[in-house]
């Protein structure tokens, strides 16, 4: 791969593809990952995530295909020296505190390090709980806890595979907001998720995969304004008449009643032509904003799956 196509690129595949058998777990995979973003991986169960993860982990052999982990030029060992990732749940000795669990983390790698050991257990969170042994934890404290271990060496790319699986809505919105602060200082992170809320609240960028391909990759808000185009949602005092005359305007597009109010299709900064078209009618416009896509949306439209919560 050219090293200048790919300068700010931290995580580039090509065609990256795993054959478990018959399965094709991960399939013809091209996907670039910029440096400093925190970048998602979403997909519903079985569409390759882990996968994918363990392939640039090297932990599964890829069937076919190419990618690179950092800079050109090095070794795959070296990339992985600057890299931290939790993929499974890290084993932590449960009988140990979480200090004396991250001290014999950073002890495998040679060094011995307190003030960095002091350090992330105030990031995390578990400043005051890190004394106590692991085994009574809460859910979210063992995941802080893996977080920290994550962290250890200050690494530059961190792989984290469903950080919040198995939290309660506290838990997962304390960790998302931890994430998003490990994203800073031009680290990156590539998360796996099958949370579509999750995904829109930490990632900048996302590659959707359906059935071990990619349906699509960009940062979320061009994405999805490249779907929604200019909506504005208006309430009128005569939505019915109001439908009437935006719709004679040749520089609207569909117009729309929903829910008390009407979807208009038009350009945002022609706003103010719109309230004027309607007033020289007697409308008069009660409330007006633009509309944004959710990620969900986007999601459902590009992969045409059902409606719901989850990828
Ligand atoms: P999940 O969110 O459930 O972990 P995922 O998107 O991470 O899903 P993978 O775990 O990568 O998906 O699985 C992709 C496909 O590969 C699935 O059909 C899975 O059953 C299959 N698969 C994964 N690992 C193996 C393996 N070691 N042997 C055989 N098949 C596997």
């Amino acid at each position: 791969m050219a090293e200048d196509r790919y300068k700010d690129i931290v995580i580039a595949t090509e065609s990256l593809t795993k054959h478990y058998g018959r399965i094709v777990a991960v399939d013809g995979l091209s996907m670039a990952v910029p440096r400093g973003q925190i970048f998602g991986l979403l997909g519903p169960n079985g569409s390759g995530k882990t996968t994918t993860m363990g392939m640039l982990l090297g932990l599964v052999k890829p069937t076919s295909g190419r990618f690179r982990l950092l800079d050109a030029g090095i070794s795959h060992r070296e990339a992985l020296r600057r890299t931290g990732a939790i993929v499974e749940t890290p084993c932590f000795y449960p009988g140990l505190s979480g200090r004396d669990n991250l001290a014999y983390f950073q002890g495998i790698s040679g060094k011995s390090n307190q003030a960095e050991l002091n350090e992330l257990l105030e990031r995390v969170g578990l400043g005051d709980r890190a004394n106590d042994r692991f085994r009574t934890y809460s859910q979210g404290m063992k995941q802080r806890l893996g977080l920290a271990y994550v962290l250890l060496g200050d690494p530059e790319v961190l792989f984290l595979d469903e950080p919040t699986n198995g939290m309660d809505p506290d838990g997962m919105a304390e960790i998302r907001e931890l994430i998003r602060s490990l994203g800073t200082g031009g680290r990156t992170v590539l998360l796996s998720s099958h949370l579509l809320h999750e995904v829109e609240q930490v990632c900048d960028s996302v590659a959707i995969l359906s059935r071990g391909r990619l349906v699509v990759q960009g940062r979320i808000d061009d994405l999805v304004h490249s779907l929604a185009g200019d909506r504005l949602r208006v309430r009128t005092t005569d939505n019915e008449k109001a439908i009437g005359i935006l719709s004679e305007l040749d520089w609207v597009g569909e117009v729309t009643a929903e829910d008390g109010t009407i979807l208009v299709t038009a350009p945002a900064e022609r706003s103010p032509e719109l309230t004027v078209a309607l007033g020289r009618s007697d409308v008069y416009v009660a409330e007006l904003s633009a509309e944004q896509m959710s990620l969900e949306q986007y999601y459902f439209k590009v992969t045409g799956s059902g409606e719901g919560g989850t990828a």
